[in-house]
């Protein structure tokens, strides 16, 4: 195996940023060094002024394969994953078909994935209202946790679950340990918001806004806070849009709740007052807010009740979206940002204060926690994948078509001059993206993070 060293003046470690060589025997990361340590035995890699961070993890990707792979698929969610610096990336259990709800499927998006993928991937179990006998042997199969929807998710193939349904699911989701991914908005307000604006302009963003209001996702967490009390299990908020449900998740955390949070990059750089009408490319659910919601989420940030960041990457045909009539209530939802997501975040987070050791937090070694990876992803440390992004902290690019390498490249963020350009990124020592080319085969595995209890099927 050959040893390498990866050397630059900025290397994110998790004490912090240092000169530092970052040795590497093979597939792993063998120890972190200083400069002048390095023996001649090894081939050196100099980023001189470059940052290195860990490989990053999304734990929230919507990669839509099998089944709709003219949506997205894994070669090219894993392509624009590896140019945005992503090394494991953990696929949502619907949009695809079929849904990842049995093992059987499971099976089926492990032949959909095999020899497709230029970085590491992970599925997660979905929780639908009548597959409650599925859960532990999902988890047996090797998922990481589930998710599941308390709101109709607008797509055919997976279902929202009722109060009802969900308390026949939690005690089997308790017994695996594993958690439970909830899209945390309940119907009522919405329905109540939707229908009061039947006859408003949908062209106008702030109509879709006032839709889905704040409310819809304060009860959602408020139900869900309860249900984790009452049965134990580990319960993880995705999406957090709006910043009014902060104050009950901070003292849910005080309280010693296993509750965790996730934001996305959207609603950390985008706000309300600046979405044209008619800009259907900025639909998501939940809904971005307002700017001063945008600042109280990078306030839930900064003190730790928002745990991390993912990018909710969820493409569709351009088509969908509606763009020529620019209708909100019939646009599909969903903004696909992988290859941009780290340039987005380090724009943002730099403007505040925040360090690149604060961004590899967010977006590698929390994520990684979620997905039970954590012993092998989401850290430079001696003993981890050697999955490694060199990142060019103080370079600006223009946001352009040949930069988002994703299968269609719409995007609300063309023609943005973002702060942050990913030079290259390794997966387990090898190169998976260098200066705008994807070098060598998709090498990616799948990542389960229960490989005894695979095997033992
Ligand atoms: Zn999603």
């Amino acid at each position: 195996m050959e040893l390498q060293a990866f050397v630059a003046r900025r290397v994110v470690t998790p004490e912090g940023f240092r000169p530092a060589a970052v040795l590497v025997d093979g597939e792993r990361i063998q120890a972190v060094v200083s400069p002048d340590q390095v023996s001649d035995r090894y081939r050196i890699r100099d980023f001189g002024d470059a940052a290195i961070l860990p490989g990053l993890v999304d734990s929230h990707v919507h990669i839509n394969d099998p089944g709709r792979s003219e949506w997205e698929g894994f070669e090219t969610a894993t392509r624009a994953a590896a140019a945005g610096g992503y090394t494991l990336l953990v696929d949502m259990p619907l949009n695809c078909l079929p849904a990842t709800t049995t093992v059987a499927a499971l099976q089926a998006k492990r032949a959909a994935a095999h020899g497709k993928c230029r970085v590491d991937w992970a599925a997660w179990g979905g929780v639908v209202h009548d597959n409650q006998g599925d859960i532990e042997v999902l988890a047996a199969a090797g998922v990481p946790g589930f998710k599941c929807f308390l709101i109709n998710p607008g797509i055919d193939g997976f279902t929202m679950v009722t109060e009802h349904e969900l308390r026949s699911a939690l005690p089997h989701v308790a017994r695996t340990g594993l958690p439970l991914l909830v899209h945390a908005e309940l119907a009522g307000a919405i329905d109540r918001a939707t229908a009061a604006l039947a006859s408003a302009d949908w062209s106008r963003y702030s109509t879709y806004l006032q839709s889905r209001p704040d409310e819809a996702e304060l009860v959602a967490i408020r139900l869900m806070l309860s249900l984790c009390r009452e049965y134990g299990f580990r319960l993880h908020i995705v999406h957090l849009s709006s910043s009014h449900a902060l104050p009950e998740l901070r003292a849910a955390r005080a309280e010693g709740l296993p509750v965790t949070v996730e934001t996305c990059p959207h609603y950390l750089h985008l706000s309300a007052e600046t979405i044209a009408n008619g800009a259907t490319l900025n639909k998501c659910a939940p809904p971005i807010r307002s700017g001063e919601n945008r600042e109280k989420l990078w306030e839930g940030l900064r003190d730790g009740t928002i745990d991390f960041v993912v990018t909710d990457h969820s493409p569709c045909p351009p088509v969908m979206k509606r763009l020529q009539e620019g209708n909100f209530r019939t646009a599909w939802g969903g903004i696909a940002s992988l290859s941009v997501a780290l340039p987005l975040m380090w724009t943002e987070a730099s403007k505040r204060g925040f360090t690149l050791a604060d961004v590899a937090h967010w977006m590698s070694s929390g994520p990684s926690r979620l997905a039970g990876c954590d012993t092998r992803k989401g850290r430079i440390a001696a003993g981890y994948d050697a999955d490694l992004v060199i990142f060019e902290a103080e370079r600006d690019f223009a946001v352009r078509e040949d930069r988002l390498h994703y299968r269609h490249t719409v995007s609300p963020y063309l023609g943005e001059t973002l702060r942050g350009v990913v030079k290259a990124t390794y997966l387990r020592g090898e190169p998976v993206f260098s200066e705008g080319a994807f070098p060598g085969e998709p090498a990616g595995r799948e990542y389960t993070a229960n490989q005894k209890c695979r095997s033992a099927l």
